[in-house]
């Protein structure tokens, strides 16, 4: 393996190797942190850590994406410094704060996820250092604490109040499934996608528009607040209710008009979302990836007009994938404001999928995108 040669040239010595995946997500966007449904599965490309302990308590970690190496000592108080490595203090400061007890580590960090592409390679990466020092101390792993303590890390030192999608994807993925979360109880259901009952099976293709607008992190926490005042002003026709998780279709159209136009749209889009989600998750049981693909474009319609999370990319490239043989449905996926799409298309239809998008999208923009063909995979795992 590759990155065990590197890590003995570097470090001298043996180490052991785990990774964590990216993710994709099928449909459910921006419903986790209004304790909605999502539905995200992991994806082939991952993040690897080859990791050997050290006896005292330092952490020295080394990225095949940056050129600097970053040194910091075990401790609860870490903090965010101006360098890539906030995700490995974070994690860090998060599993002591939990009264884990970690050793020092030489860490060496591979990935073939694209870094800021909406793919979660923050979560991959918060996950697969968590769960190396975890594994190096001889302590027991808990798949949804480490997930909880990624998220912690995650909002308290990338300063975005993320859910808890991505890290409890990047923990507890399964191959050949995509995952079904309640982001509010954090139960969670595997739906087969690689189905062989699916005909014609469908194949997940990721397309990655090549830009990402400044906007995004500033956005997300105003879109947090958005929805959080439509929760209180929908409080007092809904006493009881927590989020808009807990409002109803019907309620919502009878009582929207009270609200600012803004927050009412907000509220639109997270509302619809979740029962689009639920709706997904029965046409994928049940193998209907038309209607599935006819969700996926409601999504992306409801996060661009209603939600104003897309781009102009991001609209391309779904309108382009809506017109190409064998698409049953696409939708940006992630956060937004760039970064990529998902499409799920017919298997056969693969290969020209890929060739036309890339061809249209470039016409049109200028830009050469990516296209990521991928299978659900696992969660985090130790590789042999
Ligand atoms: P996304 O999660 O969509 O890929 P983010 O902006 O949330 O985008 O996370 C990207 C950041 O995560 C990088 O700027 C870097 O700080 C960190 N990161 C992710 N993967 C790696 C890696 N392999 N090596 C070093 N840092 C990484
Ligand atoms: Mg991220």
């Amino acid at each position: 393996m590759e990155i065990k040669q590197k890590f003995i040239q570097i470090y001298g010595r043996e180490p052991q190797v785990f990774s964590a995946p990216g993710r994709v997500n099928l449909i459910g966007e921006h419903t986790d942190y209004n304790d909605g449904f999502v539905l995200p599965m992991a994806i082939e490309r991952r993040t690897w850590i080859a990791a050997a302990r050290r006896e005292d308590r330092v952490v020295r970690c080394i990225s095949t994406s940056f050129d600097s190496q970053i040194e910091f000592e075990l401790s609860e108080d870490l903090k965010p410094e101006a360098d890539w490595a906030n995700h490995l203090r974070g994690i860090v400061a998060c599993l002591l704060r939990d009264e884990y007890t970690l050793c020092g580590a030489d860490i060496l960090i591979d990935s073939d996820i694209p870094l800021g592409a909406g793919l979660s390679s923050s979560a991959a990466l918060e996950v697969a250092t968590g769960y190396t020092l975890l594994k190096l101390a001889g302590q027991p792993v808990d798949l949804v604490d480490l997930a909880l303590a990624a998220q912690r890390a995650e909002q308290e030192f990338t300063g975005t109040q993320c859910g808890i999608m991505d890290q409890y994807i990047a923990c507890l993925g399964v191959r050949g499934h995509a995952l079904m979360i309640d982001c509010r109880t954090l139960e969670y259901r595997a739906v087969p996608i690689d189905s062989d009952s699916i005909v014609p099976g469908p194949r997940v293709v990721i397309c990655n528009t090549m830009v990402r607008h400044d906007l995004t992190d500033g956005e997300y926490n105003r879109r947090r607040a958005e929805c959080e005042e439509g929760v209180r002003r929908l409080s007092s026709h809904l006493p009881g209710i927590q989020a808009l998780r807990d409002v109803e279709i019907e309620d919502f159209d009878h009582f929207a008009g009270s609200l600012p136009e803004t927050i009412r749209r907000r509220c639109n889009h997270v509302i619809t979302e979740n029962a689009r989600t639920l709706e997904a998750v029965n046409a994928l049981s049940l193998g209907d990836m038309k209607l599935f693909g006819q969700l996926m474009y409601a999504s992306h319609k409801s996060l661009s007009l209603d939600y104003e999370v897309s781009c102009p990319e991001l609209d391309l490239m779904v309108g382009t994938a809506s017109r190409i043989k064998g698409v049953y449905g696409a939708r940006m996926t992630g956060g937004g404001f760039g970064g990529c799409t998902v499409n799920l298309v017919e298997r056969d239809q693969v290969d020209n999928f890929v060739a036309e998008i890339s061809k249209r999208y470039k016409a049109e923009t200028g830009i050469t995108p990516e296209s990521y063909v991928t299978t659900a995979s696992n969660g985090v795992r130790v590789e042999h």
